[in-house]
């Protein structure tokens, strides 16, 4: 029998900042380090007070910014820890740290934030210095005297996404990361390791855990949806909005649109993306290989640069014909080209905007996809209210995340001997809790607290 320690430092029964700390033998290791996507300032950083010692090593399971959006902050103030990722994360992570740098800059200016930005340019790149690229299922240590053996698993939620498997002698422990357990567009579903490796313990993620009956969805059927909409609005000389983040929907919905145009179930119209999902898509060129085997990435240059949104003559021009516009955000924040272009849209009643992700109750997109026609909202921070006219406003689900019938299937397929539920509202990780076997040892951890997991 051999115990092993788990700690959240951020992301416990939420989805947070990510990042749980695991002890073995007077060692620690940091799984995940991200920013807390509703904070702004220093209380978006995992809570490293609660950290006794430096971790030895940060292993970071894929490159969204609640992932891994604190890495530059913690090897700043651990620099004798290492990082490990997968290839493409690694890539991922340059691209999207120098971007939450900007981007923290412009929030520090608009909304006089003073902690912001937590990190520099140069820290991201000092930081990036000392992250390992590493491909899947090889074992690596993260140093010489590490009780732990580690490797990464791919996880099927975007690209270079991980499940992290942790050794030590007599305890192996996997974190799920962000799982994706059926076919995407450009994803194939997670690789679920063999049931020869026994796991002692399993963190689980629990995003859609109140979601229900997503089994009767299945992503081609939403792609027919999807189609018949689109073609709808463009036959009717109107524009479709879909609002996305920029690694992985961006990406998979490019290249849904493109398969859509090419079989004629689309008109033939100009698509357009946005700045940061075009620097993702590069990376996604760059290693096709980690794609699903039979689908071919189509070049990005068939994809039409927005320009400078921040221009109304920009985005009022765009508009005069119909077009396919994907933009980040997906949540739709305030200022960002999805909201700007949205701003425009509202006033007429012929576009569509389509919404294809996780909507938080908080955020403008879920309150114009509920909004009633003739209510306001405000597109840009201290903006102008404006008049949304325009009805044709939808939701379809492209989620990058199991649901939660398969998230069991998962855990009945592992059969570990104690599981952590992570990454979901509570009461997402209340009905995982409920609704797997009780010969499990469970537990919803509180940040801070400390599990002693037995093997
Ligand atoms: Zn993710
Ligand atoms: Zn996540």
């Amino acid at each position: 029998m051999s115990t092993i320690t788990f700690r959240a430092i951020g992301g416990g029964a939420e989805i947070g900042a990510n990042s749980y700390l695991i002890g073995a033998d007077g060692h620690d290791i940091l799984l995940d380090c991200g920013l807390h996507p509703k904070k702004e300032g220093r209380v978006a950083l995992p809570e490293f007070d609660l950290l006794t010692q430096a971790p030895e090593a940060l292993l970071v399971s894929h490159g969204h910014i609640d992932h891994c959006g604190a890495v530059p902050f913690a090897m700043r103030e651990f620099p004798g820890a290492a990082c490990y990722a997968t290839h493409p994360t690694v890539n991922i992570m340059d691209r999207m740290l120098h971007n939450s740098v900007s981007v923290m800059g412009m929030l520090a200016v608009e909304r006089e934030i003073r902690d912001y930005p937590l990190y520099t340019h140069s820290d991201v790149d000092a930081a990036l210095r000392r992250c390992h690229g590493l491909n899947y299922e090889r074992e690596f240590s993260p140093t010489w005297d590490s009780p732990f053996r580690v490797s990464f698993h791919h996880s099927g939620h975007v690209l270079g996404s991980a499940s992290v498997l942790l050794r030590t002698e007599g305890h192996t422990l996997l974190y799920s990361g962000d799982v994706c357990m059926t076919h995407q567009e450009l994803m194939a579903g997670m690789t679920l390791l063999d049931k020869e490796v026994p796991v002692d313990t399993l963190i689980v993620e629990s995003t859609r855990g109140t979601v229900e009956l997503g089994h009767t969805i299945t992503f081609e059927g939403e792609v027919d949806r999807f189609a018949e909409e689109v073609a709808k609005v463009i036959n009717d000389g109107g524009c479709v909005l879909v609002p996305s983040f920029a690694l992985g929907r961006m990406q998979e919905l490019l290249n849904v649109i493109s398969r859509l145009q090419a079989n004629d179930r689309i008109p033939d119209v100009p698509v357009y993306a946005s700045g940061l999902g075009r620097a993702i898509y590069e990376i996604y060129h760059k290693y096709t290989d980690f794609l699903r085997p039979e689908k071919t990435l189509r070049p990005l240059a068939e994809f039409n640069r927005i320009g400078d949104v921040w221009d109304g003559a920009v985005r009022r021009n765009l508009l005069r014909s119909p077009c396919i516009i994907v933009a980040t955000s997906g949540m739709m924040t305030e200022n960002t080209p999805s909201a700007l272009i949205a701003m425009e849209m509202v006033r007429d009643t012929k576009h569509g905007i389509f919404f294809v992700g996780y909507l938080d109750s908080e955020t403008l997109g879920y309150k114009l996809l509920n909004a009633e026609i003739g209510e306001t909202l405000s597109f840009e921070v201290d903006g102008a209210p404006i008049k949304v006219r325009l009805g044709n406003r939808q939701s379809f689900n492209f989620s990058a995340h199991a649901n939660r019938e398969d998230l069991c299937k998962l855990i009945d397929h592992i059969a570990p001997k104690n599981i952590i539920f992570v990454h979901g509202d509570p009461d997402a990780t209340a009905w995982m809790s409920q609704n797997t076997s009780a010969v499990y040892r469970k537990f919803i951890p509180t940040i801070g607290e400390t599990i002693a997991l037995e093997s």
